[in-house]
């Protein structure tokens, strides 16, 4: 069948009692173990009245336990549908009302949270205790595969949340199994790999990206819980591949352990989720001689493009279209497609594409062109390479007076002031030019004096007037969500009534 797992499977070793995962602890568990554990959690949920097309909703911590039970929703034919463990019971009710679960599989203690509908509830705790390891126990681990076509759900996955509501996106067995063999080629993966895996599983990048290239390839990780500098040191001797959002990249830039000897044996970083600064990109290679791979994607598309393993990998650009994947840039208004160079809307098409928005037909037909493009809603251009970049979302686009304002040009701009370790552009209402631009800078640790004036100084010089920002306000920290991404809207509503 076209079951992930199938594929997954197809390619595990020979040797099953080769690795699959090593603890921060040192806990290893084999592939003979994901399969017998995956083997009787499938077990117990067909056995709870769980069938094929059903939804599984998992909020749980990082643990072995749940990479299994993914894998073994994907066996059971159910639709895996894993949330962040940061969320309210408040916003649960959403999720769970939305998506009705015919199983919820929660922390331990937690059950009373989710016991009021009618979805069977269980549990799992990070140490792998709880009543669905208890109650799958006794089980079979032999379980055959239920058999799926490739365009049968395997997961609907929340959006981030970073613009507005999560929408959850429905993603296919196909959509998931045709990105993962494209980054599993296009990425090199050795058989000897071993990746550090410090992401949250609750999102495309721990799950979608990197758990799947490491099933696909048959070899191991090392799992941590959460990404802490430390243990990142103690482990990365061992890695040979490590993906990381770029917040990750800046905290092991900030520490001074990281050299070229500390990341000799390493083949390959890759970054996603958020715009890398081309700084930081610069900074982690003259430090260590990697360049960062910075990879392009969202969760209703998996990955989209990527930086080349061989070939220039471009600080400031998330490089070409994946094979197998179409984008172009279009005028927002009418469609039309643009030109090298032009900036507009980022649409793409490709087997990696979810077929809609869970529960939500209008929102979806409204996301979708006629001609099956989908568009993504993030602001980009391609250049006379070929390389695609991003300049923000279209969401964060600042209309000054008439004329368009892409945050990151402005951006771009205030980060090369010395002093300056960070910035974003915002619009904030205007009574006179509609929207106005508003910087937030984070000034660097022991380094220069900057002020307003000296900011806005720079940007005179460098950029016409309806870019330079009216204001410059100083923060110690960006607001972020769980994937490090800048949440715009906050610092929107903080200054909303600058202008007044
Ligand atoms: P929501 O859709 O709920 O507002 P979100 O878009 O942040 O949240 P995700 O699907 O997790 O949710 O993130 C996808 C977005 O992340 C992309 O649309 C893009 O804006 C951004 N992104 C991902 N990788 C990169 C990158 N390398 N450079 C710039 N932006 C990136
Ligand atoms: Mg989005």
């Amino acid at each position: 069948s076209d079951n992930l797992y199938d594929l997954f499977r197809s390619r595990f070793p020979d040797d099953r009692s080769r690795p699959f995962l090593e603890t921060e602890a040192g806990r290893v568990y084999s592939y003979a173990d994901l399969e017998a554990v995956s083997g009787r959690y499938a077990r117990l949920l067909s056995a709870i009245g769980v069938r094929k097309g059903d939804r599984v909703a998992v909020q749980v911590e990082k643990s072995p336990e749940a990479i299994f039970l993914y894998l073994a929703c994907l066996r059971a034919g159910a639709v895996y549908l894993p949330l962040n463990t940061a969320y309210t019971r408040h916003e649960l009710e959403y999720f769970v009302s939305d998506a009705e679960p015919s199983a919820i599989v929660c922390r331990p203690g937690q059950e009373g949270v989710f016991s009021a509908g009618s979805a069977h509830v269980l549990s799992l705790g990070q140490d792998g205790e709880g009543s669905l390891p208890d109650r799958s126990a006794s089980f079979d681990p032999d379980f055959p595969t239920v058999p799926t076509s490739s365009s049968d759900l395997a997961a609907i996955l929340y959006t981030s949340g970073t613009t507005g509501r999560s929408k959850g996106a429905m993603l296919s067995h196909d959509n998931l199994a045709s990105n993962a063999l494209t980054l599993h080629s296009y990425w090199g993966w050795q058989p000897d790999d071993v990746l550090l895996h410090a992401l949250p599983i609750f999102h495309a990048h721990g799950l979608f990206v990197a758990t799947n290239c490491v099933l696909l390839n048959g070899s191991s990780m090392l799992f941590m819980p959460k990404f802490d500098v430390e243990q990142v040191f103690r482990l990365l001797p061992r890695a040979t591949v490590f993906m990381g959002v770029p917040t990750f990249y800046a905290r092991l830039l900030a520490d001074e352990r990281l050299n070229r000897d500390t990341t000799r044996q390493m083949r390959l970083f890759i970054s996603g989720s958020a715009p890398l600064l081309a700084e930081t990109h610069r900074e982690f290679e003259s430090r260590t001689g990697h360049a960062i791979l910075e990879r392009y994607g969202m969760t209703e598309t998996v990955m989209l493009t990527s930086n080349p393993l061989d070939g220039d990998r471009i600080p400031g650009t998330v490089g070409y279209p994946l094979p197998g994947v179409e984008v172009r840039v279009t005028d927002p208004e009418t469609g039309r497609v643009l030109g090298q160079g032009e900036i507009g809307g980022i649409e793409v098409k490709g087997p990696n594409v979810f077929s809609g928005y869970w529960r939500m037909p209008e929102k979806t037909a409204a996301e979708f062109r006629p001609d099956g493009f989908f568009i993504t809603g993030d602001v980009g251009k391609i250049d006379e390479r070929g390389y695609v970049h991003i300049v923000g979302r279209a969401k964060d686009l600042v209309i000054c007076g008439g004329y368009n304002v892409y945050p990151k040009e402005v951006e771009t701009v205030v980060d090369a002031i010395d002093g300056v370790g960070e910035s974003a552009v915002v619009g904030v209402p205007h009574p006179d030019f509609g929207e106005a631009v508003v910087a937030v800078v984070l000034r660097r640790p022991a380094g220069p004096e900057v002020t307003e004036a000296g900011v806005i100084a720079v940007c005179k010089e460098q950029l016409a007037n309806y870019k330079v920002p009216k204001r410059v306000f100083f923060m110690d920290e960006l607001p972020r969500n769980a994937m490090g991404k800048v949440q715009k809207n906050l610092l929107r509503d903080q200054h909303t009534g600058l202008f007044a």
